[in-house]
């Protein structure tokens, strides 16, 4: 199925292609980087709860208006890559910071309609009764992302992403949140 997404404001507009509750995982992230992430983006805080997202391929991402509103840029110099629409600061993607592992985290919040993923089938990072972290169906999840990056690799299709440049290099100037504001977004260490 293809799946029309837009950010908050409606100035920039993609398609999720072929995307299926098999051809993917959804997923619910309690992580700090993926809170940290919405804060700075100025967005609203998810915590409690978690972040909604959809791990897919970059292949499966087309943009059809508004990619000029589309900016990056990464909570650390080796973090992921956080791209989003700087009209409005709505989160669309997470990548990695190369093509040669070609994923993508999708904000699940973005589409008009989230049914056809199905439901949320692992959740990471959750609070557990005893104050611990961590995960729920994270192996559906892990071995999900290496089917998909492995196939991708084979066939070439990692090279076919809006995120990158063939020459491998980010389609934006990547913004690395400096150590000091990165710091605000982050519960204290205890
Ligand atoms: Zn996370
Ligand atoms: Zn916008």
């Amino acid at each position: 199925m293809d799946l029309p997404f837009a950010c908050d404001c409606g100035k920039l507009r993609g398609t999720l292609l072929g995307v299926s509750p098999t051809n993917g995982t959804r997923a619910e992230c309690y992580c700090h980087d993926c809170r940290a992430a919405e804060l700075y983006a100025g967005q609203p805080d998810p915590a409690p709860g978690g972040v909604q997202v959809y791990q897919s391929v970059p292949d499966r991402v087309r943009f059809d208006l508004g990619e000029d509103q589309l900016a990056a840029f990464s909570l650390s110099e080796k973090g992921l890559l956080q791209w989003q629409a700087s009209c409005c600061g709505a989160l669309l993607f997470k990548t990695a910071r190369t093509p040669k592992l070609p994923f993508v985290s999708f904000r699940t919040d973005r589409l008009e309609d989230d049914n056809p993923l199905g439901p949320i089938v692992a959740r990471a990072f959750v609070r557990k009764p005893n104050g611990k972290r961590g995960h729920e169906g994270g192996l559906k999840f892990m071995f999900g992302f290496a089917v998909r990056a492995l196939s991708r690799r084979m066939t070439g299709l990692w090279k076919q992403t809006p995120f990158f440049h063939a020459d491998g290099t980010p389609v934006r100037d990547i913004h690395i949140v400096p150590e000091n504001d990165r710091k605000k977004f982050y519960p204290a260490r205890s």
